[in-house]
């Protein structure tokens, strides 16, 4: 099945039917003593597992952004000079918003669009800030999106043995039919979110208002319509 990101994608309502009749098992975490989430753009640290980042931040786990690139490129070449800085920006708005001004933030810097070919440094990143009991939150290694499916090769290089991965779903909501698609949907698990932890991931999404809102000629990122698979009361996580 095609993985490309093109279109309007699956609308919600069919996800949103498909959940009715495919319960979801509850997610269970073991104790860990700190996360690593591994963003490949800014934004992905907050639209799928922005509840859940929320919850063990209050549970107080210290949670750690690796931050692969300053997702220069969403808007193509002329855009980029201005929008890496940008982008980086309401991240860390956000990021605060969300868990608070002790996050802590590692940019690598690396080329937004091009990470499948630096899967190297980002498992040997990924290896910099292994800890015991650590949980690493990555992508779905079958997302859609190059950058996304590199970014969960460099996570299973370098994660430490031993270590729980949980991955997220940004794009595969966009292109994979409910239930289907080759995805190891038998290990999704579901995390429903309570109101403040809704709140918080919602106040956090709206800082990024550079996708939210594209520059003239260009259509926004996150409209309305995919930006609606990130407000749901639930995240899906694969565990
Ligand atoms: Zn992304």
């Amino acid at each position: 099945m095609s993985r490309h990101i093109r279109g309007r994608g699956v609308p919600e309502h069919r996800w949103r039917r498909w959940a009715l009749r495919t319960p979801i098992p509850r997610l269970r975490l073991p104790p860990v003593d700190r996360v690593l989430v591994v963003a490949p753009h800014p934004d992905d640290e907050v639209l799928p597992i922005g509840g859940l980042l929320r919850r063990l931040s209050r549970a107080g786990v210290p949670v750690t952004v690796l931050a692969l690139t300053d997702g220069e490129a969403a808007y193509g070449p002329a855009h980029a000079g201005d929008l890496g800085p940008r982008r980086v920006e309401e991240s860390r708005r956000g990021l605060v918003r969300l868990l608070g001004p002790d996050v802590e933030v590692v940019r690598l810097g690396l080329p937004d669009g091009a990470l499948d070919r630096h899967v190297p440094a980002i498992a040997r990143a990924v290896a910099a800030h292994a800890a015991p009991r650590q949980l690493y939150l990555t992508p779905h290694e079958r997302d859609g999106h190059p950058d996304h499916e590199a970014a969960a090769r460099g996570t299973a290089l370098g994660s430490r043995p031993g270590c729980r991965t949980i991955r997220y779903p940004v794009w595969l909501w966009h292109w994979c039919r409910p239930g289907r698609g080759g995805v190891d949907w038998a290990r999704a698990r579901v995390v429903r979110l309570a109101d403040d932890e809704r709140a918080g991931k919602a106040a956090a999404i709206a800082e990024h208002a550079s996708q939210l809102a594209a520059p003239a000629g260009h259509a926004p990122i996150l409209p309305p319509h995919v930006l609606e698979r990130f407000l749901r009361d639930r995240e899906v996580v694969f565990a």
